[in-house]
């Protein structure tokens, strides 16, 4: 691993300035690839909690299949969360304001194209669970670039993003939300 991409990895991306980040291998949380250029992590509240309620945005999409429909739902960023035990409420991720393209003022968020209503922010699940979050830096020379270019921040431009949710008392992780941030 490159001394640039350990640097990287070790900081903290400042959307999580409200949690404690701990390292974590387990598969079943991500499935994006475990390597360097991948951090995976588990949130945890100040308070030493890891049980939050999730919000997003809802969004049911149709797809057509050959002979139905099939309604599918999404969830769309910005996710906050809200820990079970002290109720500290806190901002996860906004694409708008996160990772590559916020930073480097492209945002293409997650508003599906085509939709001009704003979807309403709604608890995605009735229980509290563990939340698991990867992000990546993987282009190596695009953040040698930035460097060279002065950015002091250079951690806060990961460029995926994905957020999954265990239910207390259940053992899969559920997606809800994955992004390319460039
Ligand atoms: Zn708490």
């Amino acid at each position: 691993m490159s001394d640039l991409l350990k640097t990287l990895t070790a900081k903290k991306p400042s959307c999580f300035k409200d949690f404690e980040l701990v390292h974590t291998n387990d598969r079943s949380t991500s499935v994006m690839p475990f390597k360097p250029e991948y951090v995976h992590v588990m949130l945890y509240c100040p308070c030493g909690s890891e049980h939050f309620f999730v919000s997003a945005h809802k969004y049911e999409d149709t797809i057509n299949l050959f002979f139905f429909k099939k309604t599918r739902v999404l969830f769309l960023g910005p996710v906050y969360l809200e820990c079970a035990r002290c109720g500290k409420e806190s901002l996860a991720f906004d694409p708008f304001r996160h990772g590559w393209n916020s930073e480097g003022d492209h945002p293409t968020g997650y508003k599906p194209s085509g939709l001009d209503e704003e979807l309403a922010l709604t608890q995605c699940y009735d229980k509290p669970g563990k939340v698991a979050v990867c992000y990546s830096y993987q282009g190596i020379e695009n953040y040698e670039d930035l460097i060279e270019e002065g950015i002091q921040n250079p951690q806060d431009f990961f460029d995926t993003f994905e957020l999954t949710f265990c239910i207390e008392g259940t053992t899969k992780f559920l997606n809800i939300t994955s992004d390319e941030c460039r």
